[in-house]
């Protein structure tokens, strides 16, 4: 404890790593009485979004309990700080509702009756019917869908030792499509923007608030600014994070891409951009536009027929799409040619998963990084994969050899990843059933559209034989499963993380703390479940023993993967997994660990983190190596290839690795859309969104004049629909909420527990002068929710706004269920795929373990709006477009606050239509899907060939 100096200067921003055995404070509790307590102060990474942020956990030395979460100052990308949601994780793991015990159900699924199972009782139950699928050639109807990833590579591991596609991810209803804008250019789908050395940045996003790798990013957007940087944010909302912009573009939801290739006309135009870089790392001379071929032609000729192709994006024409002035518009083109090699950016959700062709925002910004030749430089765009540092274990097994249609289908063969929302029409079209269904930190009923097709298709026993959800907490998912099995928080589980947050690379080492604590005391634990609370376990220990229960005597080939690399045919180890890793594939950590006398692995539990050292700028100019070369051809485009496969590329004469496209480099030109049956998309472009202005203005079934049914269906009401029509943006997060994982995180629900609908006032009036609290209904395509409205002149008029972080329920009213955070209600079927949900109460105060529970003041849980939407699929990139046209109107006096009506026939319906614009494989040669693009977990070369029959 350090003396009080009036200065400040006793205190430090985090406890220094020497005093991490025994680190001093006053309690708290105990005040105005200075009472020390000595806690022991153990890393990990938080779990509670993907940003992967560095915790230590305070474990208070007397009562050996983790009392508090900070940061760790060790970590190299969130450098000590957290948002709000990172210290809650005290409350996630002190949370009285929380699932401690796995649990069976034990009348018909859904009916809310539970009872304490033992872990083997779940390994026998699984692994026999599993194996017995396996043994009978099913292996299909074994899948996996995750929510939360938090780890990297060992679940991909896990399904390819066990021979199946059975990976299913929660992607196409995040941000699928704005990954298919990266990759088109340049194969990673994901941006690493440099904000911290830039002179602009431009955001599509919230990122000073929320939104992907969030707290990283924003010390580096502040770090920019600090610097000089100047920031523009494109939203039709006035977030946090526009409030703290130099400029703020509200522009109307799907027209994005208009203002961002505006900007690069006036680029173009004014002759701003980098000759040389577009010269020599786009594939200009491949470009086929307008009747002009590039082929033979001059650099000089294609920029020109550039200029001519992109000449309708004037200004003007971004002004009357966006309502953004066009004097901005050039204004901010300017400064951005001006930042240069220096201009950052972020695309992640918002615009490009809102809409109809959401991929194209992220292309056409990517124009703009290529105009300026901001692409692999200091202060610019970078690539997620050379950033982010994902190590390979001990052994890796052979991809598996099968193509599973139900998450790969014919009709999306660009889409980036598994069709997962879906899942319920497919099966509801007979194209499989599943055995085995394990959901992982995954709530679909809650966070997907068309929440009821969910409950239909989980509740269907013919449909679903086993459904195991595996998570922390209970869930309207959760409760049509057949086993509900507890995992760990950020404290209580092993995994290995690394994400592309900023222009460096790192792995974090999440560790359960009370586990460690205790081994380095000398206790000994077989399993994470014996130190954790109850019996909560983590998913490594899961998986390892559930592939030895289904495969036991290794016949099948599949418990080899999970034998330790040290002691031959026994049972791999956590220990042993990840001590391998750190032993043999992270450059530098062992010489660093051997400098403090540490194994690596004890050098991981120690510092939580690890700094990969390694250039992370221009690695497209890689030069190949003499063994890289070797066996090599050079074509005629300078694409080099090895075993008719493309390795790199000639530039100035010399051989680099260049890009992981066709080409090697940016693929200004897309010859795999024309391919793939989009010959109308292969340069950056901007269509109309489905919910673009003349959508909105056509009288409903008649599309107006600038509508194209070749892209976009007609929107169909249900026929008691009333209301005027609107366009409602659903996508945005609060910042201190975790989607579907707030729920036990009482400082997080203080703050946050109402999600009205934002309505302008010039909107409110035209709605028959709506004020803020009034009850508004909203119609969807296939239903409608009732609830309250927030008049504000923070959002675009013409659009509605509301977050989709609110609206939890629960159907028991006391008993598996997160009461802090949910309306009980009763839900009905009333008809035959009519579901209709009417709130029983809100939150009340109640009696547990947590005197706090009896302080709770709320009583608003929010309104689920995402349950009432329809499915979109984008047809290219197979995202789930999630703005739609909406009509709204003023509740009638028979509606109550948390209505909800929904009718799954129509929701099929929709389905139909918009599957109906997708133009589906097989592509050139058979193919199911393009090699060159990513795809989770990939097969075989020879399963993306459609067999011939
Ligand atoms: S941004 Fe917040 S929630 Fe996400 S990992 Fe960091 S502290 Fe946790």
């Amino acid at each position: 404890m350090t003396d009080f100096k009036r200065d400040g200067s006793h205190l430090s921003f985090c406890p220094p790593v020497e005093k991490w055995d025994d680190w001093v404070e006053y309690d708290p509790q105990a005040w105005p009485r200075r009472v020390e307590r000595h806690y022991q102060l153990v890393p990990t990474i938080c779990f509670n979004c993907e940003s992967a942020c560095g915790l230590l956990a305070y474990v208070d030395k007397e009562t050996g309990e983790v009392a508090k979460f900070e940061g760790n100052p060790k970590h190299p990308a969130s450098r000590g700080r957290l948002c709000a949601k990172g210290p809650a994780t005290i409350n996630q793991i002190h949370d009285p509702d929380r699932v401690l015990y796995p649990m069976k159900r034990t009348g018909p699924r859904g009916g809310g009756k539970w009872a304490r199972v033992s872990w083997d009782e779940v390994l026998e139950t699984f692994g026999s019917r599993i194996r017995k699928a396996f043994q009978e050639g099913r292996g299909e109807e074994v899948m996996y869908h995750v929510g939360r990833p938090g780890h990297d590579f060992i679940m991909e591991r896990t399904l390819q030792a066990w021979g199946i596609d059975g990976h299913n991810s929660h992607t196409n209803v995040c941000s699928s499509s704005a990954r298919l804008g990266y990759l088109l250019w340049h194969y990673a789908d994901r941006p690493s923007p440099d904000h911290a050395n830039a002179r602009f940045i431009l955001l599509l996003s919230a990122h000073l608030e929320s939104g992907h790798y969030f707290n990283p990013h924003a010390q580096r957007i502040i770090d920019g600014k600090m610097a000089g940087a100047k920031l523009a944010v494109m939203d039709p909302r006035l977030s946090n994070t526009a409030s703290m912009a130099d400029y703020w573009l509200p522009t109307y939801p799907g027209s994005e891409a208009a203002v961002l290739l505006a900007m690069a006309k006036v680029i173009l135009d004014e002759n701003r951009f980098d000759a040389a870089f577009v010269k020599t790392w786009t594939n200009w001379e491949e470009l086929e536009v307008d009747g002009f071929r590039a082929k033979g032609q001059p650099f000089e000729a294609v920029i020109e027929a550039l200029k001519k192709h992109y000449a309708r994006f004037t200004p003007q024409f971004a002004e009357k799409e966006s309502g953004v002035k066009s004097e901005t518009v050039v204004k901010l083109a300017r400064e951005i040619a001006s930042a240069g090699s220096r201009f950052a950016s972020h695309l992640w959700r918002g615009a490009a998963s809102g809409n109809l062709g959401g991929w194209q925002p992220a292309r056409a910004l990517l124009l703009l990084h290529v105009l300026t030749g901001s692409v692999g430089t200091e202060g610019g765009h970078n690539l997620n994969s050379w950033n982010k540092f994902v190590p390979r274990p001990f052994k890796v097994p052979p991809p598996q050899k099968h193509w599973n249609e139900l998450l790969y289908p014919p009709e999306w063969p660009l889409c980036t990843h598994e069709m997962s929302f879906h899942l319920p029409h497919f099966l509801k079209e007979g194209r499989g059933r599943l055995e085995a269904y394990f959901t992982r930190v995954f709530n679909p009923v809650w966070t997907y559209p068309d929440g009821f097709s969910w409950i239909e298709m989980l509740r269907d026993e013919q449909k679903i034989g086993l459904h195991a959800a595996l998570t922390p907490t209970w869930s309207e998912t959760a409760w049509f499963a057949d086993y509900v099995l507890p995992m760990g928080f950020s404290s209580e589980r092993h995994d290995l993380m690394s994400q592309e947050t900023h222009a460096g690379k790192w792995i974090g080492f999440r560790q359960p703390v009370l586990r460690t604590l205790r081994e380095r005391a000398g206790e000994k634990f077989e399993y994470t479940y014996q130190a954790n609370p109850g019996e909560v376990w983590e998913e490594d220990e899961f998986w390892i023993n559930l592939s030895w229960a289904i495969d036991p005597d290794g016949s099948m080939g599949i418990r080899q993967w999970f034998e330790s690399p040290y002691r031959p045919g026994q049972k791999l180890t956590v220990d042993e997994y990840y001590g391998w890793i750190f032993e043999n594939s992270v450059p530098g950590l062992p010489e660093e660990a051997q400098k403090e006398s540490l194994t690596p692995l004890e050098y991981m539990r120690k510092y939580g983190a690890f700094e990969v050292p390694g250039d992370v700028y221009k690695l497209n100019e890689k030069p190949l190596t003499a063994e890289d070369l070797a066996g090599s051809q050079v074509d005629t485009g300078g694409v080099i290839t090895k075993e008719s496969k493309p390795v790199g590329v000639m530039i100035d004469g010399k051989a680099v690795v260049g890009y992981k496209t066709p080409s090697r480099k940016l693929e200004l030109f897309s010859k795999t859309m024309a391919d793939w049956k989009w010959p109308e998309f292969t340069l950056p472009e901007y269509y109309r969104s489905h919910i673009h202005g003349s959508a909105q203005s056509a009288s409903i079934g008649s599309p107006g004049e600038d509508f194209d049914p070749q892209y976009t269906p007609v929107v169909q009401w249900p026929s008691d629909a009333r209301g005027d029509v609107y366009m409602l943006l659903p996508i945005f997060r609060l910042p201190n909420l975790i989607h579907t994982r707030s729920g036990n995180a009482k400082f997080l629900y203080e703050i946050s527990h109402k999600n009205p609908l934002w309505v302008n006032p010039v909107d409110a009036k035209q709605l028959g002068s709506i004020r803020t609290g009034d009850l508004i209904k909203v119609h969807t395509e296939i239903g409608y929710f009732v609830l309250h409205a927030w008049v504000t002149e923070g959002l675009t008029p013409g659009v509605v706004a509301c977050s989709h972080h609110l609206g939890r329920w629960r159907i028991n009213e006391d008993e598996q269920v997160e009461r802090m955070s949910s309306a009980w209600v009763d839900l009905k079927e009333v008809g035959k795929g009519q579901w209709k949900m009417r709130q029983v109460s809100g939150v009340k105060a109640y009696d547990s373990d947590d005197p706090d529970t009896k302080r709770i003041w709320w009583s608003d849980a929010g309104v689920h709006q995402d349950i009432t939407f329809p499915v979109h699929p984008d047809p290219i990139s197979g995202m789930h477009c999630w703005h739609q046209m909406v009509r709204v109107e003023r509740a009638a006096p028979e509606d109550r606050y948390g209505d909800i009506f929904v009718d799954t026939n129509l929701s099929h319906a929709v389905y139909q239509r918009w599957k109906a614009l997708a133009r589906p494989g097989p592509g050139p040669g058979g193919l199911r899907r393009p090699l060159w693009i990513p795809r989770v977990v990939r097969p075989v070369e020879a399963a993306y060939y459609v067999k011939q029959t």
